[in-house]
């Protein structure tokens, strides 16, 4: 059955087929291959009856087995087969595990509680790809990004921010020269808490593994290197982060590239991460604590301070601790060699409160006026360089 419905089919689809076939590696069967076995095995030669008067013929010298009836063979081949079969009907063949215009469906592969309402969860896409060389790092070199996931039944879809894979970034040997292109095995993890009311949150944190959802993406959020900027402020040098909840995964994509950066370049950086919890008892995300401990700025070239803030212990982000932040980082100092920024990332109020409202223009959201409590202590300040200041 299973090498009849390929060959049934393999005229409609030549170029499917000799894509499969020229990707096949030479130990296994092509289909031309599959054609022959099944015509010689229907091949047959009717034998004459044997008369009762004669005497009973000489038993046969024993015959060889035809070599395609060995079980050495055919178990094999009934093996090369079913495998081709599936990978025909199940795979269609996309060269890319995800991509901006169209929904493709990934597994869930695991979900880690790290509240009662939120969690990590990692995605895979559901059919093989091998995207081509530099697919990730050029995404994570361009700027912080975030994929689509689509809620089926209500056709809704919101945005979230893949985590990078910071354990590749320690297991280099410490100058930065390990593995570059990250996420290779095209997985994607994701910190998500479920919104009370919301739509997509809710059904994402009742997704179990072995669950398919669909993604698009990426859709970069900001870019690393925007076009209009001075000459020798191209790069990111210094950086306070404010994060509010889930805000915090773009700290972990920019922390990433500035660690990358410096292997490039040799320029030390430091990240300065301001970040705000519901909950004590939240679990620390594993990607900030590997970043931390890159903290070394002699060795690594980069170092990442995080403070935490806690609603449950009224422990809140204040003016005072950003002030502190941005002169601990001296920011603004005017040396060259890169800009600083300050980034607000989080629920809309948060940032409303922290860096002012964003606007819309032309049916686009913008940054809008530059306000809020960052907004007091730029505008207060009497001296020093430009900081920039993005609200994500
Ligand atoms: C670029 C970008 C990246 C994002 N990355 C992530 C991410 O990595 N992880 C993640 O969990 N979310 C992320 N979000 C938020 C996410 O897209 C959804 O908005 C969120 O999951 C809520 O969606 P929902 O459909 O469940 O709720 P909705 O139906 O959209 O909202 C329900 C209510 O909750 C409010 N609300 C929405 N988001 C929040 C929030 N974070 N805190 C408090 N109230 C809120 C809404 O204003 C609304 O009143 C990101 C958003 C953007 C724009």
């Amino acid at each position: 059955m299973l090498p009849r419905s390929i060959l049934r089919t393999r005229p409609h689809l030549p170029q499917r087929c000799s894509a499969l076939t020229s990707n096949l590696p030479a130990n296994r069967a092509p289909l031309n291959h599959i054609q022959s076995i099944r015509l010689a095995t229907t091949k047959f030669k009717p034998r004459s009856r044997p008369s009762p008067l004669s005497p009973p013929p000489p038993p046969p010298p024993p015959r060889a087995r035809p070599f395609y009836t060995t079980p050495f063979f055919t178990i094999p081949t009934a093996f090369i087969l079913g495998y081709i079969t599936y990978t025909y009907t199940t795979t269609p063949t996309i060269p890319y595990p995800i991509n901006p215009y169209s929904f493709t469906p990934h597994v869930i592969t695991s979900t880690t509680p790290l509240s009662p309402t939120s969690s990590l969860i990692t995605l895979s896409p559901k059919h093989h790809s091998t995207p081509p060389p530099s697919f990730w790092s050029i995404i994570n070199s361009e700027g912080l990004w975030s994929v689509q996931i689509k809620q089926p039944q209500l056709q809704i879809q919101r945005e979230y921010t893949p985590l990078p894979e910071t354990s590749s970034l320690l297991s280099s040997n410490g100058n930065g020269s390990g593995k570059r292109d990250r996420n290779l095995d095209n997985k994607i993890t994701i910190f998500v808490r479920a919104v009370d009311g919301g739509e997509v949150s809710p059904y994402l944190l009742s997704r179990k593994p072995g669950d398919v959802v669909e993604v698009r993406g990426p859709v970069i959020t900001y870019t690393f290197k925007p076009e209009e900027t001075v000459k020798g402020e191209e790069d990111i040098r210094n950086v306070v982060f404010i994060a509010g909840g889930t805000g915090v995964s773009p700290a972990i994509q920019l922390t990433a590239h500035l660690f990358s950066r410096y292997t490039e370049d040799g320029i030390k950086r430091r990240v300065k991460i301001l970040f705000a919890s519901r909950t004590a008892s939240e679990k620390v995300l594993p990607q900030i604590q590997e970043l931390q401990k890159l903290g070394d700025i002699e060795r690594a070239g980069i170092k990442v301070d995080v403070e935490y803030f806690y609603d449950d212990k009224d422990s809140f982000i204040t003016k005072p601790d950003i002030e502190a932040a941005v002169a601990g980082l001296e920011m603004g100092s005017g040396r060259g060699s890169g800009r600083d920024v300050i980034m607000v990332s989080g629920p809309e109020g948060f940032v409303n409160h922290y860096a002012g409202k964003k606007g819309w223009k032309d049916g686009l959201e913008t940054q809008g006026v530059l306000g809020g409590v960052v907004g007091e202590i730029l505008k207060s300040r009497k001296q020093g360089g430009k900081i920039e200041v993005m609200k994500l």
